[in-house]
């Protein structure tokens, strides 16, 4: 489970890299000072708004009246200042080892020879196909089923992420994760998840609105073009079948509600098994391609959509599946080839699916995509620079903070069972966090970076991550294992290894900085890992016990009051209208919902412990009470394009940060910090406040 939901440009697999907007304040915050006091950026906010009627337009009114989403970006906020700066750092420490001569040791030379062959566009243009003309030419030769299920499975990647990430999209036939097991968390074990389709969802293949009939016909178009663009014949009737295919996976596939549920993800196969119990791939040849052969079972995430997938590797034609393979081989690796692909690849998967007005420059396309190539190496880089051990003391001492707060309101409510209490308090007992980093670096010796081989390192990188993936099996489970890097600008919960990541390029101002004040920090990173602290304990997190293993440890009379509880919360925010014609669903966002209001309730009384200064002199702008309530509304700062909008108020499981923000109206505290009064609009009366732990 994320903090946010990274707002991506689903494309070729090489582009996952998250798109958030470059922001109209190109200044890092922390040269920002003048207009800030302890951490609150007084410019941004609207003061003639009052509090108690908009609380985000409070905090963040003027910035949001006069930013600008820029061309590329479809959003603009407090995240996209920090990517920005993120991508600013990285691009510099990635810039200086490309410098010739200044890469001394085999991994710096990984970085510059990624680097300047992506950036390398002549070079690309020159060799045009040349690249993946071998993948072609062995597609080509596939005579039969087994010749698809082993070309087909060969491609597998270690390219999504169930339950920490929530990644579930995948153009390859089959998502694998490694991961240690939903019913013995001592023991790493290949989950195998559904894939196969170029689009994010299966809704947009089957949805009958008008919209997504639209988006279909682009993406028709879309594959028809690149199959011309790669001189393929008859590219409109091969372009097509290639979309009745993917259709037809498509119908067989689980929708993304299903998916987030897993109690029915937990689908030990033997390997053996998988010949009767789904028919049509060879998955002999298919496990040997995908370097499965000897592992004793799989855990089947999604059932159903693997039987249907695997009939569709029986019954279509085999020529139809060659023409999808090298579809799929052209379109995932688009970004490598001449422009012409790039450019293709970038309408469909930037315009049509994401309202991007432009593309981003190169360079920013290059830094992204060596920062995830090669992600632990850039890692290292980054915190070495920009994660000072100050910063990592100053942040334990909060998750100390904060853990004290969770235990003592989980402690002394009046409800739960004293037995779900003590599971509760165990698993805060076991909680790894994670701060900054990892405590150990992947080893990228074992794989080959070509100075002026763009698409072939991208390929290598890729098989290097599934390789190391799958040598997790086997050996022992690593707890305090990461599933993120530490330059990206999100916070995690891995809810089998009981475990918490906040990397690096989060812990920055506005959301951590050293030298802020307290109410400050508490109001934003505090609220965060209060956030993330509250998923352990959640709908998802209540399924995991102190182990990591899949057992619900709550008593039914409290999971009975729980979700009372949060019925209040559903209807809260089933109010909010963001939009004309759509209002939030406070269901699909309820998780996330219940993480922001434990998050701020917990991080509240953390600030008011770890609270040492005396209070502010009656001369100052704020009390600290106001203060950490503002921090707070300025961290959800955000401005989205309206098509975006409307597609993350139907699939994502946050709400619009406008009403994030909005969570304060559930706390007493914020009432009398600004004096909030019946009659002003976002007054709750006490009964309606909602209270979970
Ligand atoms: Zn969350």
């Amino acid at each position: 489970m994320t903090f946010m939901t990274p707002v991506r440009i689903m494309a070729a697999a090489l582009s996952i890299a998250a798109a958030y907007g470059c922001s109209s304040q190109p200044k890092p915050p922390t040269a920002a000072a003048p207009a800030h006091a302890g951490g609150i950026d007084l410019a941004g906010m609207d003061r003639s708004t009052a509090p108690g009627d908009d609380f985000f337009t409070f905090t963040n009114g003027t910035w949001f009246k006069t930013t600008e989403i820029p061309p590329d970006r479809s959003t603009a906020g407090t995240w996209t200042v920090l990517s920005d700066l993120a991508q600013q750092r990285t691009r510099e420490l990635i810039e200086n080892i490309a410098k010739p001569g200044a890469a001394t040791s085999p991994d710096e030379r990984r970085i510059a020879d990624y680097f300047t062959s992506y950036m390398d566009e002549p070079a690309i243009e020159t060799k045009a196909l040349e690249p993946i003309k071998p993948f072609l030419a062995s597609i080509a030769a596939i005579g039969d089923r087994r010749g698809v299920s082993s070309w087909a499975c060969g491609e597998i990647r270690a390219d999504v992420d169930a339950l920490n990430a929530t990644n579930f999209a995948t153009d390859r036939l089959f998502g694998v994760w490694i991961s240690p097991a939903l019913d013995d968390p001592t023991s790493y074990v290949p989950y195998l998840l559904q894939g196969g389709l170029g689009m994010p969802d299966r809704d947009y293949y089957v949805d009958a609105s008008a919209d997504m009939q639209k988006i279909r016909e682009a993406y028709r178009s879309h594959i028809a073009a690149t199959l011309r663009l790669a001189g393929i014949a008859n590219p409109d009737e091969v372009g097509g079948r290639v979309f009745a295919l993917e259709t037809k996976i498509a119908n067989v596939h689980a929708t993304r509600t299903e998916s987030g549920d897993v109690q029915h993800a937990n689908n030990p196969w033997p390997r053996a098994e998988f010949a009767t119990r789904a028919p049509g791939i060879d998955w002999t040849a298919c496990f040997d391609a995908a370097g499965l052969a000897q592992v004793p079972r799989l855990i089947v995430w999604h059932p159903a959509a693997v039987t249907g997938i695997s009939a569709l590797v029986g019954q279509e034609p085999v020529s139809v599946w060659r023409e999808y393979l090298t579809y799929h081989a052209i379109d995932r690796y688009a970004a490598l080839l001449p422009k012409a692909f790039a450019d293709e690849s970038f309408a469909f998967y930037g315009k049509t699916l994401s309202g991007l007005e432009a593309q981003r420059p190169r360079w920013k396309r290059a830094v992204d995509a060596t920062s995830n190539a090669l992600g632990d190496l850039v890692g290292q880089l980054y915190v070495r620079r920009y994660f000072p051990a100050e910063s990592k003391q100053q942040l334990q001492v909060m998750v100390k903070n904060l853990v004290a707060a969770f235990d003592t309101r989980v402690g002394s409510l009046d409800w739960m069972d004293p037995k779900t209490k003590a599971s509760a308090r165990a698993k805060l007992g076991t909680l790894q966090v994670g701060l900054g980093y990892p405590n150990k670096w992947r080893d990228y010796s074992s794989l080959e970076i070509k100075s002026g081989d763009a698409l072939m390192n991208a390929w290598r990188a890729e098989r290097f991550t599934y390789l190391q993936n799958l040598a997790k099996l086997g050996r022992p489970v690593e707890r305090s294992e990461w599933a993120m890097t530490p330059q990206t600008v999100n916070a995690l919960n891995l809810p089998i290894l009981n475990g918490l990541n906040f990397p690096a390029a989060i812990l920055e101002p506005p959301f951590f900085d050293a030298s802020a004040s307290v109410a400050a920090n508490y109001g934003s990173i505090g609220a965060i890992i209060g956030h993330e602290i509250s998923h352990s304990f959640d709908d998802q997190g209540s399924q995991f016990d102190a182990s990591g293993q899949l057992r619900n440890w709550w008593t039914p009379a409290d999971f009975a009051h729980f979700k009372e509880t949060s019925a209040k919360l559903v209807q809260q925010y089933n109010a909010y209208v963001p939009m004309a014609d759509l209002h939030v669903n406070g269901q699909l966002t309820l998780s996330e919902n219940i993480a922001d209001l434990a998050g701020l309730a917990a991080a509240f009384d953390a600030y008011r412990q770890a609270r040492t200064a005396p209070p502010p002199a009656a001369a100052a702008t704020f009390t600290s009470d106001q203060e950490f309530f503002i921090s707070f509304g300025q961290s959800w700062r955000s401005k989205l394009r309206e098509p975006l909008m409307r597609q993350l108020i139907l699939t994502d499981g946050h709400a619009p940060d406008r009403f994030r923000a909005a969570t304060v109206r559930n706390l007493d505290a914020w009432y009398d910090a600004f004096g909030v009064k019946a009659g002003q609009k976002q007054y709750l009366a006490p009964p309606d406040r909602v209270r979970v732990w």
